[in-house]
């Protein structure tokens, strides 16, 4: 009989630590008990702002009121990526959380564009995308609809700092408890090599069954302690820093985040409540840090608030995600550059998945097994999506787009290219959290044109093509002209009385 899980100890208490703390304990609740350490001499990386749709899954498991949670993390509507630049200088694409059109089964919506498009119609794939028209737009509403062609998928941009406030409120109300210190030496069984005890520099002993490493980039148990070593690959993302400033609050919110692709990198723009976001993603092999800091801050819509503070980061993951009794969460796990704001979506997948194989009767080869075979998917997915936006780029002003363009990928993505270019066909495996309108959507954007057509899209006669199409865009901008702007929204949805 192996040892019964009691005591979880979370090690950090960043956006990981907090996330990982409050839903832990929300789903095991009496069964098992939390102890959270953190140090204040060390501090949390505090960025991390825009978000995919599945937090809302996280807000609903955490039983959060959404008003609430808006007011609280300072938060706005996030309906789509805005990518700027990415394929040539002055053009730009909506990687939106919508789908063009209305699905229909075994033939995407694309497929009667692409067709109509051959016969000579020039309608863009986005102008049948709801979350494109309301983010141009700078329009939002939670539209209460029965027919799912209307349906708003959405995220958040918020505060990283009020986030993890938050929620470390939330833990603590709960029963999970907070420990203050530095963790100076961990002890590990000499037989099975497991984690047993933190000691803290104030002398204290943190004690635990079963440990969940969210210290940062230093990766304190996974790395430092259990060696656990690290799969680089910044040799297909190589920017490795990034600089991240706040401005003033700008005038309107827009509902997506910006991306602007610059010469050796990208600038994100996240629109707060109170103030904006902004950052830089470089490679430090083609931007020394004077550098990247004028473009950052001559690139800002608004007054810089703080100075710029750069994090230098090492692009990949952690061999095994779960390694003995710890588990990796949050940055300790890897890390992919945030253009597709997928860190902290990974923080709530990795916890759910722990969940699921949760070790309640003691830690076993086969949970550790799969739970790192299904980590290590998850963040290839991601990775090779990232990979897409900058290998299809046609910039070549510089020497960091040119090598990009012309780097070895993995086979994976010039399959999906392959496919997609052929016939505008699209595949997903169930570990890859984008959905086929993402692949369609960054494909399409970054200028790769299906040549051929699914042949269930020639069913419908030339007329009833266009009067498809037609009607399409019809029902799209039907709603539009009731829905408030963003900032009226807000203002109306996150009122106290
Ligand atoms: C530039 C940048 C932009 C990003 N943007 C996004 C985004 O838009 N969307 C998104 O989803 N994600 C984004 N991320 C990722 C996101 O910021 C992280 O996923 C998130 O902050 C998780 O951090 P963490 O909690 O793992 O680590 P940290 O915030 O670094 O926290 C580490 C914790 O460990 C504790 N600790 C470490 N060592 C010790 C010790 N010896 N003793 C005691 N305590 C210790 C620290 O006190 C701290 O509390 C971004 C990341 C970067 C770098």
């Amino acid at each position: 009989m192996k040892d019964k899980i009691q005591k979880i100890v979370v090690v950090g208490g960043g956006t990981a630590g907090w996330m990982s703390a409050a839903l832990l304990k929300r789903v095991l609740g009496e069964q098992v008990s939390i102890e959270l350490v953190e140090s204040d001499a060390i501090g949390i990386v505090g960025v991390g702002e825009a978000t995919i749709p599945p937090i809302q899954l996280v807000n609903k498991v955490l039983g959060l009121d959404e008003a609430e949670f808006l007011r609280e993390t300072k938060a706005t509507i996030k309906l789509a990526i805005r990518f700027e630049n990415w394929r040539v200088n002055g053009e730009s694409y909506y990687h939106t959380f919508g789908a063009p059109g209305r699905s229909q089964a075994f033939c995407h919506f694309h497929h009667y564009w692409v067709r109509a498009r051959q016969a000579g119609d020039t309608s863009n794939l986005w102008d049948y995308d709801l979350n494109y028209i309301c983010a141009e737009a700078g329009r939002f509403a939670k539209l209460k609809v029965d027919d799912p062609v209307w349906e708003m998928q959405y995220a958040y941009h918020f505060d990283a700092s009020l986030y993890g406030q938050y929620l470390r409120r939330y833990s603590e109300k709960l029963g999970v408890n907070r420990t203050e210190g530095l963790i100076e030496q961990v002890s590990v069984n000499a037989e099975n090599g497991h984690v047993e005890s933190l000691t803290l520099k104030n002398g204290k002993e943190v004690a635990g069954d079963f440990f969940v490493d969210c210290s940062g980039t230093r990766g304190l148990l996974i790395q430092q302690h259990l060696g656990t070593g690290y799969e680089d690959w910044g040799h297909w993302l190589p920017c490795d820093r990034a600089m991240a400033v706040p401005s003033e609050r700008f005038e309107k919110t827009v509902p997506f985040t910006r991306s602007i692709a610059h010469p050796a990198g990208w600038q994100w723009r996240i629109p707060l409540q109170h103030r904006n976001g902004n950052g830089l993603v470089y490679s430090s092999r083609h931007y020394s840090d004077d550098e990247a800091a004028d473009i950052l801050l001559n690139n800002l819509d608004s007054e810089a608030i703080a100075e710029p503070k750069i994090i230098p980061f090492r692009t990949g993951r952690a061999r095994k995600q779960w390694n003995r009794n710890v588990v990796a969460i949050g940055l300790s796990s890897g890390f992919l550059e945030p253009l597709e704001s997928t860190s902290i979506h990974l923080i709530q997948s990795a916890i759910v998945r722990l969940i699921t194989l949760f070790p309640h009767a003691g830690v076993t080869r086969e949970l550790t097994d799969e739970y790192n075979r299904q980590s290590q998917y998850e963040f290839e997915y991601i990775r090779d999506f990232i990979i897409l936006h900058y290998y299809l780029n046609e910039r070549g002003d510089s020497q960091f787009w040119r090598d990009v363009a012309n780097m070895d990928v993995p086979e994976r993505i010039t399959e999906k290219i392959q496919l997609f270019r052929a016939n505008g066909t699209l595949t997903k495996d169930n570990l890859d959290i984008f959905l086929e309108s993402s692949w369609l959507q960054v494909m399409l954007g970054q200028g790769v044109m299906p040549e051929d057509y699914h042949p269930l899209a020639d069913v419908l006669s030339a007329e009833q093509l266009r009067d498809k199409l037609a009607k399409t865009r019809e029902t799209k901008l039907q709603p539009v002209p009731q829905i408030p702007s963003h900032d009226e929204f807000l203002e109306a949805f996150c009122k106290t009385d």
